[in-house]
Order: C-alpha cells, then structure tokens, then sequence
C-alpha cells in the first residue's frame, strides 16, 4: 500500500477484557471518525467473541482507515479469563504483547505516530522508547481509583498499608491526598487488602501507575465536572491529561453531529446480547424497575445470589436481573427457576444492552458492582445507585458514589437479604428525591461535557491535534 504523507496512524493496544476492550474501541471510533488512521490490537480470543456478538465489522466499515490486527494472549483456550485469573491475563499478555508489537511496528504502514496503550501493560514504555514513538496511557478506569493506585507508595511508607484486620479497614486514611475526610481501609482497590506489601498484584499496580508520570499523556474516561478536585492532584504529576469522557455518551453526540450518523450504543460486547429484556421493559411503570448486573468479572457463591435472590423479592420492587453465564457457582437452570417464580415483578437475562436498559424509562435504581464503565453509564442516564463493589478500582467508586457524588448507597463488605431489602427501597421510594437530585446534576453535566464547547469535546480536540503535530514530527525524522 503507498503511504500517504502526513497520514497520522495510531496503534491502540488495550488489557484484553471486556472493560478495557469496550471503552477503547469507542475511542478507537472516536478518533477514526476525526479521519485518523487506528489499528486496534485484540486477543484472538476476544476478537473471535467480538466478531461473534457483535456487528462490529459492519460499523467500522465507515472507516477506511482502521483495522483489527489480533495476537495470541498466550492463555491456554479453555482458560476462564476470569476475576480470580486477572492477574494471569495481565502477565501473560505483559509476555505475549511485546514481541507481538516490536514485530508489527517493523513493517506497519502508514508509519506510526503515537500509540494508545493500557497504562497497565508495563512492556509498551520499553517498546515506544525503542523505536520512538510517543505513548499516551489510556486507563479505564476512574481518576479517583487511579490517584489511590498513584498513592500506594506513601498508603506503605506512612504504615497505612497493610491493613492489619478490621482496625486497619475501618480507619480513615491520611496519605491520600484529597481523601483524607472519607476514604477507609476498605474503600481502597481490593489488592491493597493482601496482607504482605510485596505482593505480586499489589506491587504491578504500584509500579505500572507511576509510570504514567513519565509518558507524553493520560487519557481517561471521566469528565471535569464530576472529577475536577481529584484531578487537579494527579495533574501534580501528570501534567498532561485528557478526560474524554463519558466516552459512550461522547461517541454518540459525535456520530449525530458528523453527517447524522445513527447513535451507536453497542457495548462492543463478548456475550450474546439478550434484548427480550427491553420489551417486558417496555411494560413496566415509569422508573418502577431496579437493574441488577455485576459486570463482567465478578463470580458468587450460591449463598450470595440468594442473599440477593430474597433481598429483591421481599423489596417487593420491580427488577431486571442480569446473571452472566458462569458467574454462580453451582447451575446455572436452577437460577433461572428462581425467576420463573416471580415473573410479574423480576425478569432475568445472561447479557444485556446495558447502555439501552439504563436509558430505558421504566428503570429507577441500578444494583451494581461499581465497575467504572457501569458507574458511568449509569452517571449519564441520572440513574441512582447501589453498590456492591468486587475488585480493583470498583471499592474506590463505590465510596464516591455514596460519599462524594451522594447519588447511591454503598455495600460493600455485607451481602444480607435484609441490608439489600432495605437499600432497593432507600433507593426506590424511601430516599430516592435525595438521590434523584444529585443523580440529575450529575447526568447534566455529563451531557454538557461532550457538548461543543464543553471539557470532554474540548480534550478530544486537543488530542486529535496533538496526534497529527506527532505525526508531522514522525514523518519529518
Ligand atoms: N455490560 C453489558 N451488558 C451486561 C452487563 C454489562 O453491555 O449485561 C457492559 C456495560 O455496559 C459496561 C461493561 O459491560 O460497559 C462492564 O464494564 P465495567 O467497567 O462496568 O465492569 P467490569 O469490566 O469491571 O466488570
């Protein structure tokens, strides 16, 4: 293919689940449709899932410029990729990545201008430097979880971490700064609650974040408004970031405005998307309905789905129920059966076009296991929350949804029928004004975030400008 001058080319390589993969082909869109040229890296395993689920060639056939290249993410085929198996799939795409990339990067044209990358695959730093390449880091998740990543090494030197038992999760905690007035031993990523500090997740996280200081930009899926004081702290260290977000919601203002293209709201999914759910949505009263959905990676024991189970129904609120295929342990016909019971008031499904379910009128609350892409979406539809955060960043968010933002409660730590009978009626009847309130200023300011003239579409400008000035200065090398 002759190369065409000037022509500014981005590789984009992110952490291969669900979260990561979903939110970085948005930008991936993003940026396409601003006429860059983008190669998307993808497990083959996930890319066959994609293909599957998804009619993602179709919506990027637009663009002429983008194309999938796909690399083995040397797990073995029956692999669950799993909560418990995280830390396998980071290191060994940390193995499989870079000789993947350095080989790509030899013989790849247009010449490539800058790559977006996961700030928590470590191998991209060496490569870009090797070949000289300016590197952003994309992280997914909240900027809020991200400065307690960053803090990690003063939460150790400080002796606030490890936490040493329940003393040390309940305390507040003094060496983050910004936090000081809310933030508990508990609030912090669930790695940091291993009880030895050399602890190989713990250590990856810490080692990985800090580098994010030393590349040429931070991009994150979030928007001013809604992180301004937490951001002005990481700013301190990394002093170019660009919020972007709600990438969904941006990727959508962006596709109308250009040419009145249809919205996308494809959530770039690994799972069979079961859409029944929308039509008995359509059934239900105006905001009657709690949607219950745990994410990807989260998996619970049978006690806890029913804990759950009689939470909902003895809340006697409406609910849709999203119980991912493997995620109980025990069978999954049995959980079905539970709902067969009760089918005026509760639906389930194995995967849901979330994005359509939180934008649907009849739903009111949202159960949630506060991954950040969920608390977002959630965010920009102004709908309340309740959390029950799992892993990672997701114990950091929940805390802000309850404390800082005041748009829901959080469970974190409990799973009790009565706790969550009581938090669906907090949240559906007895405190839902209060929640509503905030919830509504919140999902305001998302929308004028990726407005014309608000941060989000402003960042993204200034991206797109400064990817073609690295380009200019690629090809005049
Ligand atoms: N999701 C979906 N259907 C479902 C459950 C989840 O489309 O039934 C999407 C959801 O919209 C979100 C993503 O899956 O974009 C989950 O990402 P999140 O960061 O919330 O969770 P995690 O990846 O941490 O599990």
């Amino acid at each position: 293919m002759e190369e065409k001058p000037l022509s500014p080319h981005v590789i984009i390589f992110p952490l291969p689940v669900q979260g990561h993969i979903n939110s970085m082909l948005k930008l991936a869109e993003l940026l396409s449709l601003a006429g860059l040229n983008i190669t998307f890296l993808n497990s083959d395993n996930n890319q066959k899932r994609l293909l599957r689920y998804t009619d993602i060639h179709a919506r990027f056939a637009n663009y002429s410029g983008f194309q999938f290249r796909t690399y083995s993410d040397g797990l073995p085929e029956d692999h669950p990729r799993s909560v418990d198996r995280a830390w396998e799939i980071i290191e060994a795409t940390n193995l499989s990545g870079g000789p993947f990339l350095k080989e790509l990067l030899t013989d790849i044209r247009p010449t490539v201008s800058c790559i977006i990358g996961d700030g928590i695959l470590g191998f991209l730093s060496d490569v870009a430097k090797k070949h000289k390449i300016p590197l952003i880091h994309f992280r997914t998740a909240s900027a809020c979880s991200f400065w307690t990543y960053f803090c990690i090494p003063q939460l150790i030197q400080a002796g606030e971490l490890p936490l040493n038992g329940k003393e040390g999760m309940d305390r507040l905690l003094t060496t983050v700064p910004g936090m000081e007035e809310f933030l508990r031993g508990r609030d912090l990523p669930s790695f940091c609650r291993a009880n030895d500090i050399n602890d190989g997740f713990l250590q990856l996280v810490m080692n990985e974040t800090v580098k994010s200081s030393e590349v040429d930009g931070l991009l994150l899926n979030t928007f001013e408004d809604l992180e301004g004081p937490v951001l002005s702290h990481i700013r301190t260290k990394c002093p170019n970031i660009y919020t972007i977000g709600p990438l969904h919601l941006h990727l959508q203002t962006r596709l109308a405005t250009a040419n009145g293209m249809k919205p996308s709201q494809s959530s770039n999914s690994l799972w069979e998307v079961d859409k029944s759910c929308m039509s008995w949505l359509d059934k239900q009263p105006p905001q009657s309905v709690i949607y219950v959905s745990f994410g990807i990676l989260t998996v619970f024991t049978r006690e806890q789905l029913m804990e759950f189970w009689y939470g909902l129904v003895n809340s006697k609120q409406r609910f849709l129920w999203v119980v991912r295929p493997g995620s109980v342990g025990g069978d999954d016909d049995s959980t079905k059966k539970l709902v067969e019971g009760i089918k005026e008031r509760g639906y389930m499904v194995g995967w849901a076009p979330q994005e359509e379910v939180l934008a649907h009128k009849a739903i009111g609350g949202f159960l949630t296991h506060s991954g950040w892409n969920s608390t977002l979406e959630s965010i920009a539809a102004g709908i309340p929350m309740i959390c029950w955060p799992c892993l990672a960043d997701q114990q950091v968010n929940s805390r802000y949804v309850s404390e800082v933002w005041k748009i829901g409660v959080d469970m974190k730590d409990v799973c009790d029928r009565k706790i969550v009978k009581k938090m669906v009626n907090d949240l559906m009847v007895d405190r839902r004004e209060e929640f509503l309130k905030s919830a509504d200023k919140f999902a305001t300011s998302a929308r004028k975030s990726i407005s014309e003239g608000g941060s989000s579409w402003g960042n993204l400008d200034r991206l797109i400008n400064d990817i073609k000035d690295m380009s200019s200065q690629a090809h005049s090398i």
